[in-house]
């Protein structure tokens, strides 16, 4: 498919892509749409800012304008996320008379509740929030057959495959599923085939590649010459400025120090209340402020075009990640830098990072002392797959959020609230110890 007019996809739809600007389909679109149309399900991979969100959205919103009943679901592993993708499919419904639901934690449940009395088709929201409807019986999905799960590798990780076999038991197995990820490890795909027919593996480029625009510069330093090597950073870079760091209090912290010396920054992470979460994205999408600090809550899947520079103050947790974050720069074409600031603590993720880069090509290690904690822990998951990492402000909890991440990071006084699932608890808290 060359053009978008080539795919059996409504006038109308058609012409919305023409009038926000999509002339042409991006490869992953080029190849998803056509297969998707007919009926398929998909697994499908893509590097970051590809268009990844239009593979899926072209097909499902043409499922839902070409029939009156059979509704959609999209499910992402963050409530930003929910909320951009949720925009980017109504843009492509336009003045069509589908409602559209967003369901994520965080926000008031009665209001939720009251969109839904007036049935929408296309629901997109988190998997908590989602499951917390269908336990109240507040939300149907029997007549929900198309369902996307987009970064589907965390969606297939362990703390959301409890809540995903909640959800999937209330569709209808006579559905379409589309799956996309710019990162799809092998036992993902193996978890993959447990909610896929018959799927058409669609994959573009490495398996596991970095955006092709963006840069990669690493600085080796000592963890006290983080703060001054930033500040000389963020002197010298124009442009918007996204820095990921490992703790919620990390971000607080670092986003107060730079304010008090002039800097116009804004800190996001799980444990702001949802309000504030959403000011703060909308203040970086509207360039109110240049520099945000982040937890890997930022990490995956948001789609602002202007951030130029990802600066990764700490290393994320997993090798995956790394990819996304520096994927939220260099997106749809644009040119993008990204900085590592890697201490003696870092050695074996950036090897880690480097063999998920490069696979097969030998990797020099870096020296660095062996401090328990500092990097990739192999805890091997029952059944033998890859380690599970909670990221920060993940939605795979119900009711009340869950406290995750290094003990330093939880407030003072609260008690983490009991997870039902023991199992993970009791490996989350081994970790944190
Ligand atoms: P991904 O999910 O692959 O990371 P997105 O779906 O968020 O990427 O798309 C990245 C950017 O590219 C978005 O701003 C989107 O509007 C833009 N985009 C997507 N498809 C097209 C297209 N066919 N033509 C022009 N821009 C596009
Ligand atoms: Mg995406």
């Amino acid at each position: 498919m060359q053009h978008f007019n080539e795919a059996a996809i409504p006038q109308a739809l058609f012409h919305r892509l023409e009038q926000i600007g999509f002339e042409k389909p991006t490869p992953i679109q080029a190849k998803a749409i056509p297969v998707a149309l007919e009926g398929n399900d998909i697994l499908g991979s893509a590097q970051t800012g590809t268009g990844k969100t239009a593979a899926f959205g072209v097909p499902l919103v043409t499922h839902l304008l070409n029939n009156d009943k059979g509704n959609g679901l999209v499910l992402l592993p963050t409530r930003e996320l929910a909320g951009q993708v949720l925009v980017a499919l109504q843009q492509f419904i336009g003045r069509s008379d589908i409602q559209t639901a967003l369901l994520i934690g965080g926000q008031d449940m009665s209001k939720q509740i009251r969109k839904l009395k007036g049935r929408p088709r296309l629901i997109v929201g988190t998997p908590g929030r989602i499951n917390d409807h269908l336990t109240r019986g507040t939300l149907k999905l029997d007549e929900t057959n198309f369902l996307v799960l987009d970064e589907v590798d965390r969606m297939l990780d362990m703390g959301f495959g409890v809540q995903l076999d909640a959800i999937a038991k209330h569709l209808t197995r006579d559905r379409q599923t589309l799956m996309f990820s710019a990162t799809v490890p092998t036992n993902i795909q193996k978890v993959s085939a447990k909610y896929l027919t018959d799927p058409v593996r669609i994959s573009l480029g490495a398996s596991h590649a970095t955006a092709k625009n963006v840069s990669q510069e690493n600085v080796k330093l000592a963890d006290k010459e983080k703060y001054p090597r930033l500040l000389s950073e963020l002197d010298e870079r124009t442009g918007s400025i996204l820095v990921f760091v490992k703790t919620k209090r990390g971000a607080d912290n670092m986003s107060k120090k730079l304010r008090k010396i002039g800097h116009h920054c804004e800190a996001l992470h799980g444990d702001l209340r949802q309000n504030r979460r959403n000011q703060v994205i909308a203040g970086f999408r509207s360039q109110k402020y240049r520099i945000l600090i982040a937890t890997d809550v930022a990490a995956r899947g948001l789609d602002i075009p202007h951030i130029e520079h990802v600066i990764n103050h700490d290393m994320p947790q997993s090798p995956e990640d790394y990819i996304h974050r520096i994927g939220r720069t260099a997106r749809a074409g644009a040119q993008g830098a990204a900085l590592n600031f890697i201490s003696p603590a870092d050695g074996s993720k950036w090897y880690a990072i480097q063999k998920l880069l490069n696979p097969g090509e030998k990797i020099e290690r870096i020296p660095g002392p062996k401090k328990s904690g500092s990097s990739f822990k192999k805890r091997r998951r029952p059944g033998g797959k890859a380690p599970h990492f909670k990221r920060d402000g993940e939605e795979s909890h119900q009711g009340k959020p869950r406290f995750s991440g290094p003990k330093s990071d939880k407030p003072a006084g609260k008690k983490p609230a009991r997870n039902k699932n023991k199992t993970r608890w009791n490996l989350k808290k081994k970790r944190a110890a």
